[in-house]
């Protein structure tokens, strides 16, 4: 494992430009799908480093590709940038201070995720260079994680299909080798439409879109104790009609998230919430219209690689911490109540601010255990997919929090995108000098598919959308 030193040195040396890089990405904000200042940045970077970069792909503005090299094998890194509304936060601070009230945050630490990887992809592009290796690094500039499924959307445009091998990460509480698996999932408006009316001088002229929108949930929450277990259904009502009680609402929308282990459940429970939905829009007389938003599918895992990045992140160790950053820690640790704090299962890590640690390997799968869903599910079912986490969070933070936006712009969150891209880059070291890991990775990804080949769980037509 001679390469790690290297590896960890070119990292190091541009150790500068990845965190400004990542600061201003998290001071841009960009929510799914307008993650234009973000995505240019990124696409700069690349080419500041040689790469070749395509924008726009798959007919997505913020999507982009970024090349280096030529031939096979094919390895790439998968980047996301996209922040979430609601969640705008100063950084490095122990207590809840938006900057603008309202304001976007990177809630879930894509900024330090984007550059992590874009950092992997340099490293790699110039470990190749340095020793004659033959090969392609890329880049994939990911857009509208959150919500938005931009990597499915992309799979189904076929950008993926002649990768060899893809590496990722996600911030985290822990330093680990991610083996959990994630929900395949459906995210479809339910439009209803009815006729206004007086709601007192005329109410048996109207037809309540509002009402049905109310039937429906009350439907599907009576569904809820017919379907699976590990299913998931939430809910959230888009448009309730206005806010004039005395009119009957004519137009009302609800949008639906449909989760499940396997994307075959998932297809079978959304079939049966539409049934419930043409059940309210009957009770009510009213018209509903099914929009299919968009949907991913879910994490196929590889042992092969996933033993391949656990040997080389024991190795490389985790991210250490000084004094400053511990206290930062123990304060933002203060913050968080019992509740989040006891929520983490593991007990070598429950008591302490920061991990230091490496999560011992998994060697078993439970399903649905990552709790919710991932797009980068889509493209593990077209190539061997690994993916990891490091220590950016203090321990016990749920994602989507204010907590993980004011560390996400600190030395701490630094450290663990940093050390994230040093992981990446020495696995995929690792197998471009055995390809024999690459063929495993292959076969063990045929085998668990049993035949079957990726099918795009988004129908033709269907568009990214951004938030509303
Ligand atoms: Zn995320």
């Amino acid at each position: 494992m001679q390469y790690l030193a290297e590896i960890e040195q070119i990292i190091e040396e541009k150790r500068d430009q990845f965190i400004a890089l990542s600061d201003t990405i998290w001071e841009c904000a960009e929510t799914r799908f307008e993650e234009f200042r973000s995505a240019e940045l990124l696409c700069e970077a690349l080419e500041r480093e040689g790469f070749t970069v395509e924008r726009g792909v798959g007919g997505i503005e913020t999507a982009f590709i970024g090349s280096y090299g030529s031939g096979k094998p094919v390895i790439a890194f998968l980047g996301e940038y996209d922040a979430l509304s609601g969640l705008s936060q100063q950084a490095g601070l122990a207590e809840k201070q938006p900057i603008v009230r309202g304001g976007n945050g990177h809630g879930c630490g894509h900024n330090l995720l984007g550059t992590g990887a874009l950092a992997a992809a340099v490293a790699l592009r110039h470990y190749l260079e340095r020793h004659h290796i033959a090969g392609t690094v890329r880049y994939y500039g990911c857009p509208g994680e959150e919500g938005g499924s931009g990597k499915t959307f992309m799979a189904r445009e076929r950008l993926f299909d002649d990768i060899d091998c893809c590496l990722t990460w996600h911030p985290g509480i822990d330093n680990t080798v991610t083996t959990e698996t994630s929900l395949a999932n459906y995210q479809v408006y339910y439009k209803f439409k009815g006729v206004s009316s007086h709601a007192a001088a005329s109410p048996h002229l109207g037809r309540s879109a509002l009402d049905a929108v109310e039937l429906m949930n009350v439907g599907v929450n009576y569904l809820r104790e017919h379907i699976i277990p590990e299913a998931r259904m939430h809910y959230a009502i888009t448009d309730a009609g206005g806010i004039s009680p005395n009119v009957v609402q004519a137009e009302a929308s609800v949008l639906y998230l449909i989760r499940a282990p396997k994307i075959a459940q998932v297809e079978e429970i959304y079939q049966r919430v539409c049934n419930v939905a043409r059940g309210a829009a009957l009770m009510t007389e009213t018209q509903v219209e099914i929009v299919f938003d968009k949907a991913c599918s879910n994490l196929v895992p590889n042992h092969v690689l996933e033993n391949v990045m656990y040997r080389n992140f024991t190795a490389l160790g985790t991210p250490t911490y000084d004094d400053v950053e511990r206290e930062l820690a123990t304060r933002i640790r203060a913050s968080l109540s019992d509740a989040e704090r006891n929520n983490v299962e593991d007990r070598a890590i429950r008591e302490m601010a920061l991990s230091e640690r490496v999560r011992p390997l998994q060697s078993e799968y439970v399903p649905a255990s990552m709790g919710g869903s991932t797009d980068v599910g889509d493209v593990s079912w077209i190539t061997p997919t690994i993916q990891c986490t490091t220590a950016c969070w203090v321990v016990g933070t749920p994602a989507h929090t204010w907590q993980v936006v004011t560390i996400g712009a600190t030395s701490i969150g630094h450290k663990g995108m940093l050390h994230a891209g040093k992981v990446m880059v020495a696995t995929a070291v690792e197998a471009l000098e055995h390809p024999a890991i690459i063929a495993q990775a292959q076969a063990e990804l045929r085998d668990r598919l049993s035949g079957g080949a990726y099918v795009c769980p988004i129908p033709p037509g269907v568009k990214p959308s951004a938030l509303k």
